[in-house]
């Protein structure tokens, strides 16, 4: 599933084929994703020029003239940057063609994704305005952190994975986040030291960030993918590293399941 660094890198490699471009077409194939293609869209966007690209949580944001395309990858939706002419394949569910003659295809097997327009405020569109702050944004910090934790029993993990607390934090993502700032996984949130919400908080970036830059850690079909597949794996500490040595210690990691998700940790390193 396109996790949030997926999802940037993404918006990276799309971003220097469409900014300044304009739109001949957009050609939906198969209007029924996750939710309807409205029937009017491909009329509201012709003819509008790209001015910039943006991303709010796994929303990728394409920001027009005199409005803002909202596309999700839902659970199996890529993205490529493709000669218009190249023969369409199955799952292919719509084209944005642009003037440079390049189409932006968008493939999803599993039809979870979404295309929606809106003219106004794209902050304010019902799927954006209630979710949670960015991981990489200045509001998630220690205070935060600290603040959100408080009086909650959840284990620690599961509250980073919490999408109404903090959108983006993936599974491997906060694995190997609460490895880096030594906390173990099934901690009760409220047990956090506000030096441990420190160096969460930066865990949490770092472990983004880096998984940003070697494009995602699940590279498959996304479009600027120029790093060799699993090259973000090889930086792992912890996730899917069961009975393997600890990176730091050499001792066993560890793995139980928690809230039905795998969760990998060392014993040792983590407290
Ligand atoms: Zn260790």
């Amino acid at each position: 599933m396109p996790e949030l660094p997926e999802v940037e890198t993404t918006r990276r490699g799309v971003d220097p084929h469409v900014v300044g471009r304009r739109i001949v077409a957009l050609a939906v194939h198969e209007p029924r994703l996750r939710w309807r293609v409205s029937d009017s869209l491909p009329a509201e966007v012709k003819g509008q020029r790209v001015r910039q690209t943006g991303r709010r949580a796994k929303y990728l944001l394409l920001e027009l003239e005199s409005g803002t395309l909202l596309l999700h990858l839902g659970m199996s939706g890529s993205l490529r940057v493709l000669p218009a002419e190249t023969p369409r394949m199955t799952h292919d569910h719509f084209d944005l063609l642009l003037d440079s003659g390049v189409t932006l295809r968008f493939n999803d097997p599993r039809r979870f994704g979404s295309l929606h327009y809106t003219t106004e405020n794209p902050d304010e569109h019902p799927l954006l305005a209630h979710l949670a702050p960015e991981p990489l944004d200045d509001k998630f910090d220690a205070e935060y952190l600290w603040r959100i934790t408080r009086k909650r029993k959840v284990a620690i993990k599961q509250l980073l994975m919490n999408s109404t607390l903090v959108v983006g934090v993936g599974n491997i993502y906060a694995s190997e986040a609460l490895f880096r700032a030594r906390i173990r996984p099934r901690r009760q949130a409220r047990s956090l030291k506000y030096e441990e919400a420190v160096r969460l908080t930066r865990a949490v970036k770092a472990v983004l960030k880096m998984a940003i830059k070697v494009g995602g850690t699940t590279l498959r079909d996304y479009v600027g993918a120029d790093g060799n597949p699993g090259y973000f794996r090889q930086k792992l500490y912890v996730y899917e590293r069961h009975g393997k040595p600890c990176r730091v210690c050499e001792g066993p990691i560890k793995h139980f399941t928690q809230g039905q998700r795998s969760t990998y940790y060392c014993p040792a390193c983590q407290k």
